[in-house]
């Protein structure tokens, strides 16, 4: 059995203001060939399930490529078809291929192309033929009718964060072996729902999530069921199939699919009002922060959430942190100016700054701090946590500033808050801290979840909104619950 393995993945925030080029692919994950084994064999995301799985079921292994970017901005149609075509390429020059696995995230969007993952799968059809593909799917994946048709078997993420990609790299590897070996006739149907619903009330290990990914789990158990995903879906992506989706793949049992698929469907829609987020506005969150006796808190900055394709430059709380003098808190800001502006003047300097806000003009105005360079860093740093355990994150330069009691971090690069190793590597003990603020929705809980005393979600302005009725929808089918009450 020769499988090859690779992917594409990123998650489009169309809202956001850059374009993504090639070059942010190549800075973040790209690897291809031999090289890509080497590099995510000890990696735990799907393409390190994916390798140890295949080795597991004795495959012969092809590397293609997997390449991925920091979520952000459409992807210029140029990055797509370079990338897909060296994905292409390789898997055209196999010699003998008997099935494909892919590692893609479901909500891609490239310039001309809404449903970038049913494009690919599409191209990858049209080559391998009935050669099997069995592709895995970030839990914010938007599906579509197109990656139903052109793909045997898709397997979501069941975790959120995503401690789970490994496992379902490996769960790939064994749902190839049963098709290969004529043991699966995959039967899927694919339930969406009306519904859009925000990153932060999507957590596995909060409600309504938990209980919907609980009978999730029960329906997996089923001898007869192959694969059974609840894909939250991502409502930051103006596109028409954007939302919440069933996915359940029997082996050859069309009605049971249909009636777990409606009975998670109508679990759902029950509980569609618990995925509406209620957020403390900024003053009232730093007040509240700023007083709790038990620390560290946590001020979650959802609408700056890098994760979901933000910028990482909004200013909104590091403002009212400054203005309300509060001590002990870090700020972590992606500004590469100021960053140079701090590096010149050296370690153990005093320096005055503009920073952040300069993206766009959605997450916060520039604010003016003075401070002194704490740490110069050159931004590297490896995930320890249960989050891409072993990972490789690159800030690029990085600066420690102390202001008046606040650490300021600014980075070169956006970089996720998913390991505390971000902190830690620059000498800042997380647990230390009284106030940490993160930009993300959910996901920072892989980091900082075990010592989080207090946990403020904060109604900041910007892409990641957890206020969709901000957002200025054109594409996305309609009605759709929350932007009409359904
Ligand atoms: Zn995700």
């Amino acid at each position: 059995m020769n499988i090859a393995i690779g992917g594409i993945w990123h998650e489009t925030n169309t809202f956001a203001r850059d374009t993504t080029p090639l070059e942010s692919f190549y800075a973040y994950q790209f690897a291809r060939g031999a090289e890509m084994s080497r590099r995510y064999k000890s990696v735990r995301n799907e393409i390190g399930g994916m390798i140890a799985g295949a080795r597991k079921n004795r495959f012969k292994v092809t590397p293609l490529v997997f390449a991925g970017a920091v979520p952000s901005g459409i992807v210029q149609r140029d990055a797509f078809e370079t990338l897909a075509g060296m994905l292409l390429d390789d898997l055209a020059a196999i010699d003998g291929v008997d099935g494909v696995l892919l590692a893609l995230h479901g909500a891609m969007v490239v310039e001309g192309l809404d449903d970038a993952e049913g494009e690919l799968l599409r191209r990858v059809r049209a080559l391998v033929r009935d050669k099997p593909i069995v592709a895995t799917f970030d839990i914010h994946a938007n599906m579509s009718e197109d990656m139903m048709a052109h793909a045997d078997v898709l397997i979501g993420y069941e975790t959120y964060p995503h401690v789970d990609a490994h496992e379902r790299g490996m769960q790939a590897a064994d749902v190839m072996r049963g098709l290969a070996r004529g043991q699966i006739d995959p039967t899927a149907v694919w339930y969406p729902l009306s519904l859009l619903s925000v990153p932060q009330t999507q957590g596995t290990a909060q409600s309504p999530m938990r209980e919907i990914m609980a009978r999730r789990a029960e329906i997996a158990q089923d001898p007869y069921v192959v694969s059974a995903s609840v894909i939250a879906g991502y409502p930051y992506a103006d596109i028409e199939r954007a939302g919440m989706s069933i996915l359940i793949t029997t082996n050859d049992e069309t009605e049971l699919a249909h009636d777990y698929a409606y009975e998670l469907h109508k679990m759902i829609w029950e509980r569609r009002d618990a995925f509406r987020a209620k957020n403390t506005p900024v003053a009232a969150a730093v007040k509240k922060a700023a007083a709790s006796t038990t620390t560290p808190a946590i001020l979650v900055d959802v609408a700056d959430n890098i994760g979901g394709g933000a910028p990482g430059d909004g200013t909104v709380l590091l403002k009212g942190l400054l203005d309300a003098q509060a001590q002990a808190a870090v700020v972590t800001i992606a500004d590469p100016e100021a960053v140079a502006t701090a590096i010149a003047a050296g370690v153990g300097q005093p320096v005055t700054l503009q920073v952040g806000g300069k993206t766009d003009s959605m997450h916060g105005r520039p604010v003016t701090v003075r401070g002194t360079v704490r740490l110069i860093s050159s931004g590297e740093y490896a995930h320890k946590g249960s989050y891409m355990t072993g990972q490789v994150m690159r800030m690029g330069r990085t600066v420690v500033l102390d202001c008046d009691g606040l650490t300021l971090v600014l980075m070169e690069r956006k970089t996720m808050p998913f390991d505390a190793e971000q902190l830690r590597s620059l000498g800042i003990e997380p647990a230390d801290q009284k106030i940490i603020v993160v930009k993300s929705a959910i996901a920072w809980q892989a980091a900082y979840g075990d010592i989080a005393r207090e946990v403020v979600y904060v109604d900041t302005p910007g892409i990641c909104t957890a206020n969709l009725k901000k957002l200025p929808y054109q594409k996305v089918r309609r009605p759709i619950f929350p932007l009409e009450e359904l």
